[in-house]
């Protein structure tokens, strides 16, 4: 697949795009580079000022903005939305947090002076995936540009349209011309990009084989890295939750966006006790969800992205079948609407050694375990190579420290739906990646934490 909007509605190709030749991704650069040294001498006042503006050209054409993500990617039109003003906040947030968050840090030493300055990096590589077009790229860029970093934008190749928008956006805002420019490149110029010495650092958010290869690249290179990856977050519900708010938050966690998000609820551990009443109503729940065109106000699930996530999905499903697992709803691609529609699914009862144990799935399929205490409980939502997010049911005091201690994510939410926040950081662990994004510890990673000793 080149460079394309192509409606995941219908299928129908609607713009194409030429991917940058040599000569012009060079031009970029240069300019991206040259840009940074007087950029870099703006005082942050003016920064904030520039993504305070931002933040108004967002809110003014969200519902273009909107339009457009559910147009290349298929999310539904409110939850479209509803990104674009998540864009704005994380802009108001570092326009209004990045001076004290950068602000110099003193440390008493045998120095007369001692203290911590942060300083930017320079220009940095940022490759995005489709599933928040807007959110993912806009909470890399207010940050990095507020700690006067430029940026360069290597977009998923199914949204050009949102990642040219984008630009706009930040070009419009008064920011100087190269500070944030979209690539429209291939994966396969990616590792070019990073080789480059004008490139100080690069941030991936994708998968696992796309981070892999990008951190490879600028290992290589000794170039900083922030990887944002995969998940498949364990939804632990406990005997003594409030059960109708698990179920109800339960249906919201795993089908946001379509069912494709990192952090989406992706395997169901359930105690025993509760677990048959949770089943029966989560069945019941993903049986009313309205499937269809996502431009409609009254859609919950739109399509997938692009066929070959719809396949991806469509296999995953069929090979835990095919091995024995029960199929509660769904179950197989919806064939007779056009475009990549897959029904909300629920699968059950695995034996051991399905794609449910080490897969992430990614699309509205719920993997349902059951278990018989807490221990069984944490021991399986550990069992996974990945460390993103968790969310725990329970009004028990020790069972919440428990979790909280045990589970082996970058956050563990409880009574809640995993989420992000601009006031919290966020990130994962083992085969989730590393670094964070969000928050003072977001601002943090793409700059020179300079010590200075003055006697
Ligand atoms: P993807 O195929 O890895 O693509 C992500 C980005 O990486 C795209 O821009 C893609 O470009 C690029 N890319 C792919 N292969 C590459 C390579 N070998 N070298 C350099 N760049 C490469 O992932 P996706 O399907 O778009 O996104 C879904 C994945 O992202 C899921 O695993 C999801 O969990 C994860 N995700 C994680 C977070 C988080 O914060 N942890 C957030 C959202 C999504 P092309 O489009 O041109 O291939």
């Amino acid at each position: 697949m080149g460079i394309a909007t192509i409606n995941p509605a219908t299928g129908a190709t609607i713009k194409t795009f030429e991917p940058l030749s040599g000569e012009s991704i060079e031009a970029k650069l240069a300019l991206a580079q040259q840009v940074f040294e007087p950029y870099r001498r703006t005082t942050m006042s003016q920064r904030a000022q520039w993504l305070n503006q931002a933040a108004e050209i967002l809110e003014k054409d969200k519902v273009s903005f909107g339009k457009l993500m559910t147009t290349e990617m298929g999310k539904t039109i409110k939850g479209a939305i509803a990104e674009v003003q998540k864009c704005a906040l994380v802009c108001r947030y570092y326009a209004e947090h990045a001076a004290e968050f950068l602000a110099d840090v003193p440390a008493a030493t045998d120095a007369s002076q001692s203290f911590v300055r942060y300083q930017p990096l320079g220009v940095i590589l940022a490759v995005m995936p489709w599933n928040f077009p807007f959110w993912q790229v806009f909470r890399f860029a207010a940050p990095a540009l507020m700690a006067g970093n430029v940026g360069l934008l290597k977009h998923a190749s199914n949204v050009p349209q949102c990642a040219l928008a984008i630009e706009e956006i930040i070009q419009q805002a008064g920011f100087p011309e190269g500070v944030f420019q979209t690539l429209l490149i291939g994966a396969d110029q990616v590792a070019g990009i990073i080789n480059d010495e004008r490139v100080k650092a690069a941030t991936l958010t994708g998968s696992e084989a796309a981070g892999a290869s990008l951190a490879a690249a600028a290992g290589k290179q000794m170039k900083k890295t922030v990887l944002e990856l995969g998940g498949s977050d364990p939804y632990i519900v406990l005997e003594s939750a409030d059960l109708e708010a698990a179920v109800a938050t339960g249906v919201t966690a795993r089908m946001l966006n379509n069912g494709q998000s990192c952090i989406a609820a992706k395997r169901f551990i359930l105690l025993e006790g509760i677990a048959d009443e949770f089943e029966r109503r989560l069945v019941e729940r993903f049986q009313n969800l309205k499937i269809g065109d996502p431009m409609e106000e009254e859609i919950d699930v739109g399509p997938l992205a692009t066929p070959g996530i719809l396949a991806d999905l469509a296999q995953q499903v069929q090979a835990c079948v095919d091995q024995g697992a029960k199929v509660l709803t769904g179950g197989k691609p919806l064939v007779n609407l056009p475009g990549n529609f897959y029904p909300p699914t629920i699968l059950t009862d695995f034996p051991v050694g399905t794609p449910a144990d080490t897969e992430e799935f990614f699309g509205p399929v719920a993997l349902l375990f059951r278990v018989s205490n807490l221990d069984a409980a944490i021991e399986l939502a550990n069992n996974t190579p990945f460390g993103l997010g968790a969310s725990a049911w329970t009004t028990d005091e020790e069972e919440k420290q428990r979790l909280i201690n045990e589970l082996e994510a970058g956050a563990v939410f409880i009574n809640g739906l995993v989420k992000s926040d601009p006031r919290l950081p966020f990130g994962g662990i083992k085969r989730s990646g590393y670094g964070r994004e969000l928050a003072i510890q977001g601002i943090q990673e793409f700059v020179n934490i300079k010590t200075v000793w003055i006697r």
